[in-house]
């Protein structure tokens, strides 16, 4: 309405907030003396400089009506305070103008179609997020009246007018860049210009400097020129556009700051984004979905945070629980969250131990088995490894963590504990130490320990590098400096056909196994003994892989037979007049065939004769 009217943009209040001559008003028309230096500050809910302005008015008959009110005021997100409006010279980056003479397009658009074209927003809806917020940005205001930060190097001539030019400016950065930024405030106007005038300026002489800083976005958005382009460890070569980030990461309030300013800057100076990949999280909450954060004090009281959790927890858990969070939502920071997530780890400890414990008498140079010679249980487990593997990377590269946590820890409970771990305890523990199926299954141990601590290299840092020592052939090197290795192996369809059958077979006898150690007819399934009838597909599997179905099943013996029901019925071994073999704990009809070994079933004697120690077994079980 002021400026509608014709009137002067005023401004009688000085940087202390007390009124003051303006510039903009002739001689004539300034205000009273008496009104000179009173503060506009309240003090106990009223202020000098209004009072002053109300009995002002009531001099001059003008005043209508006084009343106090209460309405909602600014106040400084930071110290809480009240915040006056006034009205400033500011410096200004215009956004809406064609950035570079020999270019067509608005530095507006040219920030939209980089954000369009050439940068990848990871999740995609960051897009959006920066799109909107280079939209709605007006022109960019860069100068700021406080009394600390990086000084905006302007100088003005006796009638006020500024002195701009690139060269001044350049020589303003030489001589911060050796003295530090407190030189612009501390020296006179007429030092600063003789340190920095030109030998051939023509121009105006400065009579002042500017005593304005810059927004702090421009000291964070120019941390591309500042590190990225001036670090010789961070370019590739002479590349073109070697500088560029491979990733931004911040939280999503970035959109709007440093992801923000980091492009304008750029693109201003550049031509190109800093950035190829932005990464948005959301932020930590506490189980009240309160935001945890430095700027409300009592986030550092609490005991959720990050080094509290790697005193108790270890850095290891700390980061597997980082990871297994989807961090494009906010995180929940809670102990039982945490506790979950360390009992994953356990899990996972557990497997890698196991793994390598088995592994102590393999050299993969001399007895691994080629691929194609695996024992059909080994080129199952193998095959879903491979796939795991493959799964795995594939959610590394797209920054899925924590599909990279569910899958390792799924495929470690599952695959690894409950089934295949199992299974091949009595392999590992009863087999002659060189037989092929031993061999087999350590050769598939093998693969997997060492991609396992491949896989977890990136978040259990240290407890890949250390089961990485252990590894047979171990080498002095460190599992960081392994490369990704997905493999090929996997089952031909048949293949997969069968075990799908015998997975659902061994389903339904484990089921029967329960219930009869329920029932306390057998103790561990080892004590049973299993017929099983069948008819069709099912049966000819059974038939065809019987060994391996007892294998599965985990039982002293297993019968086929055809019939209609597909059901099993668990009896206890010893009532086929089996006995109890003292090494593997088979019950066999066998044991003591051998009169130097008369505890023993035949199978055990045949490998007590090949390897006189007794295997590896002994102690397992
Ligand atoms: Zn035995």
């Amino acid at each position: 309405m002021g400026r509608q009217n014709g009137l002067p943009i005023y401004s009688p209040v000085n940087d202390d907030g007390a009124f003051a001559y303006s510039n903009e008003l002739p001689v004539g028309q300034q205000m009273p003396a008496e009104m000179l230096g009173k503060s506009i500050l309240e003090k106990h809910g009223k202020s000098d400089a209004n009072e002053m302005v109300l009995h002002e008015l009531r001099l001059r008959k003008a005043l209508l009506h006084q009343e106090n009110y209460h309405h909602s005021y600014p106040h400084c997100w930071r110290s809480k305070t009240p915040i006056i409006f006034r009205a400033m010279d500011q410096w200004f980056i215009r956004i809406d103008h064609v950035a570079v003479p020999q270019k067509s397009e608005t530095f507006r658009n040219e920030a939209l179609d980089a954000i369009q074209q050439k940068v990848e927003w990871i999740p995609e809806w960051g897009r959006n997020r920066i799109e909107g917020a280079v939209k709605s940005r007006p022109d960019w205001c860069i100068s700021r009246q406080r009394t600390w930060g990086v000084p905006l190097p302007a100088f003005y001539d006796a009638q006020g007018n500024d002195i701009l030019d690139a060269a001044i400016i350049r020589r303003v950065a030489d001589v911060i860049e050796r003295n530090g930024s407190n030189i612009w405030f501390e020296k006179s106007v007429a030092e600063l210009w003789a340190l920095v005038r030109p030998a051939d300026w023509s121009g105006a002489e400065a009579a002042a400097k500017s005593n304005d800083t810059l927004d702090v976005w421009i000291d964070s958005g120019s941390s591309s020129r500042a590190v990225l382009m001036r670090r010789k460890e961070l370019s590739h070569g002479d590349v073109p556009l070697s500088w560029q980030a491979d990733m931004y990461l911040e939280g999503t309030d970035q959109h709007r700051g440093w992801f923000q300013s980091s492009l304008l800057l750029s693109l201003a100076g550049n031509g190109a984004p800093p950035f190829k990949t932005v990464l948005t999280h959301g932020f930590m909450v506490d189980a009240d979905r309160e935001k945890i954060s430095k700027s409300k004090q009592t986030g550092y009281e609490k005991p959720q945070t990050a080094e509290a959790y790697v005193k108790k927890y270890g850095a290891d858990i700390v980061r597997l629980w980082v990871a297994s969070q989807d961090y494009r939502n906010d995180i929940v920071v809670s102990d039982e969250r945490i506790n979950k997530v360390s009992e994953t780890y356990r899990g996972i400890r557990n497997t890698l131990r196991y793994q390598l414990s088995n592994l102590s008498d393999f050299d993969p140079a001399k007895h691994a088995v080629p691929e194609a010679r695996l024992t059909p249980l080994d080129r199952w487990i193998l095959a879903g490894f491979t796939a795991l593997y493959t799964d795995v990377v594939n959610a590394y590269e797209r920054y899925e963590f924590h599909v990279v946590y569910q899958k390792i820890s799924q495929f470690v409970t599952v695959e690894l504990s409950a089934i295949f771990h199992d299974i091949v305890k009595d392999r590992l523990y009863t087999d002659p130490v060189g037989s092929h199926r031993r061999r087999s299954t350590q050769t598939v141990l093998h693969s997997m320990v060492t991609g396992l601590c491949e896989l977890l290299a990136p978040i259990l840092v240290f407890t890949a590098d250390e089961a990485w020592e252990f590894l047979p052939g171990y080498a002095g090197d460190s599992v960081h400096e392994a490369q990704w290795n997905i493999g090929t192996f996997a089952l031909e369809e048949s293949e997969r056909a069968l075990w799908e059958t015998l997975f659902k077979i061994r389903e339904s006898a484990l089921a029967e196994l329960e219930r009869a150690r329920q029932a306390k007819t057998i103790g561990k399934s080892l004590d049973a003994v299993v017929r099983y009838s069948a008819v069709g597909d099912n049966l000819t599997v059974a038939q065809e892989n019987t060994g391996l179905l007892r294998e599965l099943c985990n039982v002293s013996g297993i019968t086929i037979e055809k019939g209609g029901e597909g059901s099993f019925w668990v009896s206890p071994a010893a009532t086929e007049g089996r006995v109890k073999c003292e090494r593997c704990w088979h019950w066999e009809s066998d044991v003591g065939s051998d009169d130097n070994h008369p505890t023993i079933c035949a199978r055990c004697v045949a490998a007590v004769k090949e390897s006189p120690a007794g295997g590896p077994a002994d102690a397992q079980h």
